[in-house]
């Protein structure tokens, strides 16, 4: 592998599955690569794009807006209503009939284990993670948790920016805190002890502050949040305060940094048109809270607008070049692409 391609990234989020879900991309489209979207198979090799956390998102039925245009300035969007369950595990299964056919495409390897993640980054196909974002298609009692586990489901996002009978999003709102809304319901923290018992990684990202409270006390994993960046940076509602971060650290969990425009700029404005020292400043605001063992990438390929000098996985050299113009050398690049996903995840899944 050329220097600039490795070493690989694993990543802590995408939304590739739901282009497919939504009819924008084809199974045939990630095998064979396409020019719209930003994953697909040529250019994560071309990238050194190792693979990573798949979500199973659900979208709002039609005419609730889940996702916002161009921002500028302030804004609030007001949570999309709760959705009913059914709808939402109709959705989830189509997810997992969407991995089975990229594994068999040759597209991706399905991984349960870090161990898996490790030989699978060696090889031609993306590793991949099955995570579902928001809980929706769950039932108060968690019955459904056991059987999605067994379908090879090792992530969770309680919530996604939307209510749940687990807890509660934020909104995207600049500038905020993440402490907006209650913290989790008595389902939420059943479904936390549920989780800890089946090892699922329990995601933070899109939690409000009291949820993420609430997982701090009750769970007995590290904290994660897949696609988060630093409050202290970008004033957004989804980026993480120093107090957060220093419970991330003492749990010994971990932050991926998140690709999204409004959540990197400190004017939280979504415009592409940036340079990567701005991200540079979230690096080393989360190295220095988390240190250099608790940090990662949370690229949100596929569900958000990127800086335009990285554009999609093929543009990670860019992101290479530009950590080690900064200082970043061989062992930290290391952790950060995807040794720091592994410890946490062997540390999580105890395999
Ligand atoms: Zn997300």
């Amino acid at each position: 592998m050329a220097a600039e391609l490795s070493p690989p990234f694993f990543d802590g989020h995408n939304d590739t599955v739901l282009k497919i879900l939504m009819g924008k991309a084809t199974v045939a489209d990630i095998v064979q690569g396409y020019d719209a979207g930003h994953i697909d198979l040529p250019r994560a090799r071309a990238g050194g794009f190792g693979g990573g956390f798949f979500a199973i998102f659900v979208p709002s039925p039609k005419g609730s807006a889940d996702r916002m245009e161009e921002a500028t300035g302030d804004y609030d969007f007001p949570l999309p209503r709760m959705l009913d369950q059914p709808y939402a595990l109709d959705f989830v299964n189509r997810g997992f009939e969407v991995f089975s056919d990229l594994e068999n495409a040759g597209a991706i390897t399905i991984c349960r284990s870090a161990g898996e993640i490790g030989v699978a980054l060696e090889g031609e196909r993306m590793a991949a993670v099955i995570h579902i974002e928001g809980a929706e298609a769950i039932g108060p009692d968690c019955a459904e948790l056991e059987e999605f586990h067994a379908r090879g489901l090792r992530s969770l996002g309680p919530v996604w920016s939307r209510p749940t009978i687990f807890g509660e999003g934020v909104p995207f709102r600049y500038p905020s805190t993440g402490d907006i809304g209650a913290g989790l319901t008595e389902a939420g923290k059943r479904l936390v002890k549920e989780c800890n018992r089946l090892k699922i990684m329990i995601d933070l990202s899109h939690l409000n502050e009291k949820g993420m409270d609430d997982v701090a006390a009750l769970s007995d994993a590290p904290l994660v949040a897949t696609h988060s960046n630093a409050y202290a940076v970008c004033p957004h509602a989804r980026n993480l305060t120093d107090r957060q971060l220093s419970q991330i650290a003492e749990s010994d969990g971990m932050v991926g940094i998140n690709l999204a425009s409004g959540f990197l700029r400190p004017d939280g404005r979504m415009n592409s048109d940036f340079g990567l020292d701005v991200l540079l400043r979230h690096l080393d605001h989360l190295i220095k809270f988390l240190g250099e063992d608790r940090v990662g990438l949370g690229s949100d390929f596929d569900g958000a607008l990127v800086p335009k000098d990285i554009g999609d996985c093929a543009g990670l050299p860019n992101l290479r070049a530009a950590m080690a113009d900064h200082g970043v050398d061989t062992a930290l690049m290391t952790k950060l692409t995807h040794g720091n996903w592994l410890r946490v995840l062997r540390k999580t899944w105890g395999e």
